[in-house]
């Protein structure tokens, strides 16, 4: 199985730059935020308080999340809506819920082992999910540059919002008591600030 683990903050570039390695490499690839945004689109859905950690928990077991370039949650597509502000706002309390967190990992391996292997990106792929994967990368941007890319993709929201959110967003993934996100000791660290895809991708590939 070949595993290539990237994590980083919100706006570092994981997703661009693993889904540009992965067709680089022609292996498949994996959102696992988008995962853990499904738990929390479906505890909104059902009237859950995202902070709720018993009903969160004995949600989670039953739940069909399909993630691909459309994302699937009990059979309704949800691919918009779990990047939208409510989603986005109750995702890092959904996330720090260790029976959610057993089960997404669990999934993720099982994911693995179903497509032999693939770009991986998240919060704690390289540190916890796949401490063995065959390269770890840490992906860092600027603040500014992190709230000014995800304010392009959230036209509807202003700077302010997004920055804001960004770091309340770190903060809360990165104090967690499971799996914060850190940076494992044998990552590669690339700060992607002013930097295209393509130089990005390159230096990965260089490593491999
Ligand atoms: O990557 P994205 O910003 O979509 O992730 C949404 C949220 O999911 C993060 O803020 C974090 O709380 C959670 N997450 C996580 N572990 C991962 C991936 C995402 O806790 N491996």
């Amino acid at each position: 199985m070949r595993i290539i683990a990237i994590d980083g903050p919100a706006g570092s570039g994981k997703s661009t730059v693993g889904r540009h390695l992965a067709a680089r490499l022609g292996l498949r690839y994996l959102d696992t935020g988008a995962m853990y945004r499904s738990v929390a689109f479906a505890a909104l859905r059902l009237g859950i308080d995202p902070d709720d950690a018993r009903r969160i928990a004995d949600l989670v077991p039953g739940l069909e999340i399909i993630v691909g370039d459309v994302v699937l949650v009990d059979g309704v597509d949800a691919t918009l809506e779990i990047r939208g502000p409510e989603v986005t706002r109750a995702v890092s309390a959904v996330a720090a819920n260790p029976e959610v967190r057993t089960e997404m990992v669990r999934r993720q391996k099982e994911w693995a082992q179903a497509h032999g292997g693939g770009v991986i990106e998240g919060r704690d792929i390289g540190t916890v999910v796949f401490p063995d994967a065959e390269l770890k990368v840490y992906l860092t941007a600027s603040e500014t540059e992190r709230a000014r890319r995800r304010s392009q993709e959230a036209t509807d929201l202003h700077y302010e919002t997004v920055a804001a959110d960004i770091a309340r967003r770190d903060l809360v993934d990165s104090t967690r008591a499971v799996s914060p996100l850190a940076t494992a000791d044998d990552a590669i660290v690339i700060d992607t600030t002013g930097r295209t895809v393509d130089e990005i991708v390159d230096e990965l590939s260089s490593k491999l």
